[in-house]
């Protein structure tokens, strides 16, 4: 089996990383406030329901996605990254081990409402509730789809510590 992972140049540091993140999260703090990427404040995404917007759709090779395939790697696991299952499943999926039938998916806190840090952006409520709902319908179906192809999933939060999410990893290859 291949790997694709190695490029990591591409991508831009978060000011904090992931487990600040969570820490701030798990204080309180307004998850979605927190920047994830660096935004010049003259970027003519002005707005921070924009500037989020912007973020969200840079949807592959996230600082959590990263960590985690690199931990991956480390651990002497072979997989591909971001790739379809088949041509009857719709999504990508972050990481795959085409030959245990595992697809893994690395889920953002707010973009995939996690329980501990969900929350609702106060301007322009209504628009988000939407479009998170629609984030968590679209997860639901793209694993019956790769169930329905008899793939195992496993998704793993932005928040939970990259050694566990190995661990969890590696605790469904074996079974
Ligand atoms: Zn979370």
């Amino acid at each position: 089996m291949t790997s694709e992972i190695g490029k990591e140049g591409d991508w831009t540091p978060a000011k904090i990383n992931t487990r600040q993140r969570a820490a701030r999260c798990a204080r309180g703090k307004d998850v979605a406030a927190i920047p994830v990427k660096r935004v010049p404040s003259e970027s003519w995404a002005s707005s921070d329901a924009v500037r989020r917007t912007m973020q969200g759709n840079h949807k592959f090779d996230t600082k959590p996605e990263l960590q985690l395939r690199s931990a991956l790697h480390r651990a002497g696991l072979r997989f591909f990254k971001n790739r379809r299952p088949s041509p009857a499943v719709s999504c990508r999926v972050d990481v795959l081990f085409p030959a245990a039938r595992l697809a893994v998916f690395v889920d953002g806190c707010f973009w995939h409402s996690c329980p501990i840090h969900r929350n609702q952006p106060r301007t322009n409520s209504a628009w988000w509730q939407q479009k998170l709902l629609r984030n968590r319908q679209r997860d639901e179906r793209n694993n019956a789809e790769l169930h329905a192809e008899g793939w195992r999933v496993l998704r793993i939060w932005e928040h939970e510590p990259v050694e566990d999410a190995v661990a969890a990893v590696c605790a469904v290859l074996r079974s």
